[in-house]
């Protein structure tokens, strides 16, 4: 049976009449109940300095424009009480709401704020910072470009001894003879960029001239990623446990993050980066008053930090 007149028949017919039946649909544009303002007050960019090359910049956020007396916060618990029906009520409501959100982790509706940042970090930092897979990232490509001369150097006291407690972690500052030499390496690894950069020069393919680089260079990208997942990764990066070198751009992202969405913030340290995960070993051992059942030499330490902070001692 053959097609009738009317029926697309080809791919690029589809996609036109799909194009048209589009442009016959209207749009009612709805003017908001109060004046909206921008929640980033008109800036182009925040931007945090972090250490002598680095940065974090926020560049852009969903939503950024709310109505007077309002902040981002209001886009989450407007998106929670869809279920009701009801949009955003007194700013103290919002926030019983949002804290509630928060201790009950009913995480969708943080989901609903993004951010965007613009990055400048050493390529190590990075490696680290990709784990994070819910963000968007697109990069510098040294493929595409040359690699602009700037490299992460810590100063002589910033040095870090290898823990001695915790195999992934620095602690103390080396002495200073130690340091020096480590400095000195780290002059030997930024000398390969004169060379890298004639290599590029007498035609060696950028792609490939790269790979003579040390992971102290910086790279940068926009990273796009909602509340929630930001907040997942400022708990894994603020924490102490975390390398100090992704930690300060951490801190930097919570400083900005901080003034767009305040009362998720204040939640989040009471709720969150602020509270303490017990184990059904240590419920038990503070209910029966008896020491942790464990040999786990780890596990028992964990537990003396915690019942410390609880004064338990
Ligand atoms: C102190 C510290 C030490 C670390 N040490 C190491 C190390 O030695 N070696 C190493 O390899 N890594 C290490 N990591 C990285 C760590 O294992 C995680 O990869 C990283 O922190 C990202 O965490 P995430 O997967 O929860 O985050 P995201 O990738 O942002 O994901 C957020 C959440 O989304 C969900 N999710 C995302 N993608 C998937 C998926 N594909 N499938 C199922 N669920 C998904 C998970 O619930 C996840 O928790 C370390 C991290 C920290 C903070």
């Amino acid at each position: 049976m053959s097609a009738s007149s009317t029926t697309p028949e080809t791919p690029h017919e589809l996609h036109q009449d799909a194009a048209e039946a589009a442009n016959r649909l209207e749009i009612r544009k709805v003017e908001p109940e109060t004046p909206l303002g921008d929640v980033m007050g008109g800036a182009a960019r925040w931007e945090i300095p972090v250490d002598e090359h680095g940065f974090v910049a926020l560049v852009d956020c969903m939503p950024r424009l709310v109505g007077e007396g309002q902040t981002a916060d209001g886009a989450i618990v407007q998106a929670a009480r869809v279920s009701y029906g009801q949009g955003t009520k007194k700013v103290n409501e919002d926030r019983g709401l949002l804290r509630y959100l928060m201790r009950h982790r009913h995480s969708t509706p943080f989901e609903m704020v993004e951010f965007k940042f613009h990055v400048a970090m050493p390529l190590f930092v990075a490696r680290q910072w990709i784990r994070h897979r819910t963000a968007n990232v697109n990069e510098y490509s040294a493929r595409y470009s040359i690699v602009p001369d700037r490299f992460w150097r810590p100063t002589v006291e910033s040095v870090r001894s290898q823990s001695k407690t915790n195999r992934q972690g620095g602690d103390e500052p080396i002495e200073t003879g130690t340091a020096e030499r480590f400095l000195s390496l780290l002059d030997r690894a930024e000398a390969n960029y004169r060379e890298y950069l004639d290599l590029t020069e007498q035609g060696v393919a950028r792609e490939l001239a790269r790979a003579a680089l040390p992971v102290s260079v910086f790279t940068e990208w926009y990273w796009k990623c909602d509340l929630h997942n930001i907040l997942h990764f400022l708990s894994l990066r603020i924490d102490p446990h975390a390398q100090r070198e992704i930690r300060v751009y951490a801190e930097a992202m919570y400083r900005l993050v901080r003034e767009i969405v305040p009362l998720t913030c204040e939640a989040f340290e009471d709720y969150r980066l602020g509270a303490m995960h017990l184990t059904r070993l240590e419920v038990e051992a503070i209910r029966s008053g008896n020491p942790l059942a464990t040999e786990n030499r780890r596990e028992q330490a964990e537990w003396e930090a915690k019942r410390q902070r609880l004064g338990l001692d």
